[in-house]
């Protein structure tokens, strides 16, 4: 391909709305073009990027013994309606009427779509197992789209369900999946890590994450350097072990002033004593029933671990009202001990256990408590001290007690299982071999194809531009020919772009008539993984010039023209 013959814009500035770099240099190098917030067009070089990534999703599920099929991204409500996923999932949905004020969703995902597909098409067990996946336009009504196409209204999604005949099939088919995800991100040249993860409504359903590591990414993940253990911030546990915890005597409570002081700074530093010293109490409506959870001062409440915890199906922080009545105080003066409603539950993280000399807010307006000794003042029973925290580092490792770090991730695909919930309430059921009917086991895996994309620029970029993997670069080598005008530089360019093309290997030639010192910011800000400079004078001293993107400037090799091709098929495969 010539350059001149593409669609090519590169920006010399950074979009505006750009926070991350692989945002801006997706902009600047031309590979996407903003439409509108959060929608995005694929320019040709952004096009067959998208194309080559893909390719290896797909060829990956195939292997993997994945069925390709496409459904549609309109879907009738009544589908969503059958799960109860209509009213539950939330204003990120987009929801429209067709002209005769039928509802539809435009499709955030298909569990539905496919299960109403599997049920009526099996029947017998002898057609299980099966897995099928499409690669098809999703949509979120985001509120606030950002981070170009990693969190955008629109986007390309390989979404894959499996059915199983029972749990034990289902699980094998999910770690064939989990496998093959690990390829599909190798292939894509991306590190990718898979991090445990909360089953969400799905109870103790088992799930796992591909994270992309990179400074820039919206989820922390709790790592484990000792033994490998890596989960979501949602999921993350921690090994408590507080034996040492008690080494003194408890003093008598003493009730505080503290007006005006209600978050944890205010009145730490009206007391002058240490947040850690300080208690945090939060008074949640779990199912619209109120219980209290309290936690140490200078550490966060996570609430998935808290709903997961009360098997509640809704979990928010209760109303002013609602805390007024059950403590006696507005939320910043409430605490565990005696809240005014005797009869309320009350939670505390398993490292308050035995803790005492702590401060808490007194459920009266301005006051807190000094003095705190959670054996003596507060009525927890035993079981409801459990971890409530969100991880942090630092934390002992639940696997091997070593302290956890806290890196930040991308998230690119996830593998799930999802049991009977979808099978069992659109009763898709088979027939096993003595004709009974039993309910199929599912499993569903998504890959975020838009997101993978740009996950590989945030992994792999300099302050030059992108550093596209060979795998999935817009064109695996860039010829830049210097001078266009002069016949002999243009016979080994047409040469050295035939012999590559017949090795399978996609090559653009920049043939615009522009300064070499263009010709080369442009190369490295696009990044094919291969630069070939072919120039009269080059050519005179003995070949052309070749380099990987990756390396440093001074690796530039000169080959003679003739040898050319088979040095860049080295380069590439090596
Ligand atoms: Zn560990």
């Amino acid at each position: 391909m010539k350059w001149s013959k593409t669609l090519i814009q590169t920006l010399r500035d950074n979009p505006q709305d750009a926070e991350i770099d692989s945002h801006k240099l997706l902009v600047r190098a031309g590979i996407v073009k903003k439409l509108a917030g959060g929608l995005y067009t694929y320019l040709p070089l952004g096009m067959r990027s998208l194309k080559k990534v893909q390719a290896i999703v797909r060829d990956e599920m195939d292997k993997a013994g994945a069925l390709e099929i496409v459904m549609p991204i309109l879907q009738p409500a009544e589908l969503w309606r059958t799960t109860g996923r209509w009213d539950t999932m939330g204003p990120n949905m987009f929801k429209l009427k067709d002209r005769a004020e039928r509802e539809a969703a435009l499709g955030p995902t298909a569990e539905e779509e496919v299960t109403d597909l599997v049920k009526s098409v099996v029947g017998s067990y002898r057609q299980l197992p099966v897995t099928l996946y499409q690669i098809q336009w999703k949509f979120r009504d985001e509120t606030r789209p950002r981070f170009g196409l990693m969190r955008s209204k629109e986007f390309l999604m390989k979404d894959g369900y499996s059915f199983d005949v029972d749990a034990e099939a289902a699980d094998k088919t999910y770690w064939n999946m989990y496998h093959a995800y690990e390829r599909i991100f190798a292939r894509c040249g991306l590190k990718a890590v898979p991090v445990e993860a909360d089953g969400g409504d799905m109870g103790d359903s088992q799930t796992h994450e591909f994270h992309v590591l990179a400074d820039a990414g919206e989820d922390g993940i709790a790592f484990c350097e000792g033994c490998g253990y890596a989960a979501n911030l949602e999921k993350a546990a921690r090994k408590a072990d507080f034996s040492a915890s008690r080494d003194g005597a408890s003093e008598a409570i003493e009730e505080v002033e503290t007006p005006s002081a209600r978050t944890i700074e205010e009145v730490s530093r009206f007391l002058g004593l240490e947040p850690s010293r300080f208690v945090k109490t939060l008074v949640y409506s779990a199912d619209g029933k109120c219980v209290m959870v309290s936690v140490p001062g200078d550490r966060d409440v996570n609430e998935v671990k808290l709903k997961r915890f009360l098997g509640a199906k809704t979990l928010e922080l209760a109303a002013f009202d609602d805390v007024l009545a059950v403590t006696g105080a507005e939320a910043g003066f409430v605490g565990p001990v005696s809240p005014a409603d005797k009869t309320l539950r009350i939670l505390a993280d398993i490292s308050l256990k035995g803790a005492f000399g702590r401060v808490t807010g007194a459920n009266k307006n301005g006051y807190h408590i000094k003095n705190v000794d959670f054996s003596r003042d507060v009525s927890i029973s035993e079981a409801d001290y459990s971890d409530f925290v969100v991880a942090a580092a630092g934390d002992a490792c639940p696997v091997c007690g070593k302290p956890i770090a806290i890196r930040r991730g991308i998230e690119v695909g996830q593998v799930f299982k999802l049991g009977t919930k979808y099978t069992d309430a659109f009763k898709a059921v088979y027939k096993n071999d003595k004709l009974e009917e039993k309910t199929i086991v599912m499993g569903c895996y998504g890959v975020g194809v838009s997101r993978t994309l740009q996950a590989v620029i945030e992994q792999s970029h300099d302050k030059d531009g992108i550093v596209w993997p060979a795998s999935v670069s817009p064109y695996q080598v860039c010829i830049c020919l210097l001078d266009p005008d002069t016949p002999e530089a243009v016979a080994v360019s047409d040469a050295l772009e035939s012999a590559l093309e017949a090795k399978g290997i996609d090559v653009i030639v920049d043939d615009r008539a522009e300064r070499p010192g263009v010709k080369f910011k442009d190369a490295d800000l696009i990044g094919f993984t291969v630069r070939v400079v072919v120039g009269a004078k080059g050519l005179a001293n003995g070949g052309v010039e070749i380099k990987l993107r990756s390396e440093d400037k001074s690796k530039t090799r000169i080959v003679a023209p003739e040898l050319a091709a088979d040095c860049i098929e080295g380069l590439l495969r090596g």
